[in-house]
């Protein structure tokens, strides 16, 4: 698996469709101070799924749509397609080409679409969640991260581990059927009292 390519339409300094073509082995992006790198890299991280404004470097989720130039007015919506080369069925999907895509609006909507078809924000996590890629974004180093990561404490370098592990999507699972089976005994002992209540 690898990435193949990045096209960017509106997203940040990208105002125009712009598409990086991805070799396998190592890319290097250079270019002045400001010119958008780091653009890219967030690109990446955010069409991945990523839900924090501060992790993209910015005040709120809205501000990845480009907010304009002296030349340029601003656009209404940022869009990132990811293509990325399932050959090695990696992911598990019966694709050998997985395209990602996610839209953002300014009234703040979002879509997602794996190969074109709408789905949900979680697809998206559980076709990436056992390939390394999670929803934690550990594929991302970003200044000082790694530092981060260091200096983490023993139960936050756990949770690091599990994501790289493939553990924490069935951790969150338990979590979500545990919620719903609480609800689901505070609905129980309310029937019981009216039951009750009624005899
Ligand atoms: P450095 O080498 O200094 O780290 P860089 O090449 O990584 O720089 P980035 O941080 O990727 O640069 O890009 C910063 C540029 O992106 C700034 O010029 C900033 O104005 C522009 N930018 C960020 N968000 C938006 C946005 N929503 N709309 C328009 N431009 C934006």
């Amino acid at each position: 698996m690898h990435l193949k390519s990045l096209t960017v339409k509106g997203f940040k300094s990208f105002a125009s469709a712009t598409t990086l073509r991805l070799e396998p082995g190592i890319t290097c992006v250079v270019g002045p101070n400001g010119s958008g790198k780091s653009n890219v890299v967030d690109a990446i991280a955010w069409v991945l799924g990523e839900q924090g404004a501060k992790a993209l470097r910015g005040g709120k989720m809205e501000d990845v749509i480009f907010a304009g130039t002296s030349g340029r007015a601003p656009l209404g919506r940022a869009e990132v397609t990811l293509t990325i080369d399932n050959n090695d069925g990696a992911l598990p999907i019966e694709y050998t080409e997985v395209s990602i895509t996610r839209r953002m609006f300014r009234d703040g909507a979002s879509e997602y679409e794996i190969n074109g078809n709408q789905c949900r924000l979680l697809d998206i996590q559980e076709l990436l969640s056992d390939s390394g890629i999670g929803r934690e974004m550990h594929i991302i180093v970003g200044q000082g991260r790694l530092d981060a990561m260091l200096h983490a404490k023993p139960e936050d370098r756990r949770a690091f581990i599990e994501e790289a592990a493939g553990v924490l999507k069935h951790r969150k699972r338990k979590e979500k059927a545990i919620r719903k089976l609480d609800a689901m005994q505070v609905n129980l002992n309310r029937l019981t009292d009216l039951t009750a209540e009624l005899r």
